[in-house]
């Protein structure tokens, strides 16, 4: 079932999860939540394009770079059951 992002309908003053917005899963053929399940207020499907991950790229966000600059270190399999630390 593909997944479709809700944010806070315009005008509604909205709470963190849904000014933000939130994934809903539903199918295509049923209709989505028309109020925030946090507090109640209106929202609004917010159209993406299928397959575009708006909100972070994966790709960049486990690259090298990134993952030092927040301090993270990653494991690398060097094979034989041994690890890097980078
Ligand atoms: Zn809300």
């Amino acid at each position: 079932m593909p997944t479709y992002e809700y944010c806070a309908a315009e005008g509604e003053k909205g709470c963190p999860a849904c000014n933000v917005g939130f994934d809903v899963v539903h199918r295509m053929s049923e209709p989505g939540p028309a109020l925030c399940p946090r507090c109640g207020g209106k929202v609004m499907r917010r159209f993406t394009p299928p397959g575009l991950v708006t909100r972070y790229n994966e790709k960049s966000t486990l690259s090298d770079a990134n993952l030092k600059r927040h301090g993270f270190k990653t494991l690398r399999n060097e094979g034989g059951g041994r690890f890097r630390v980078t």
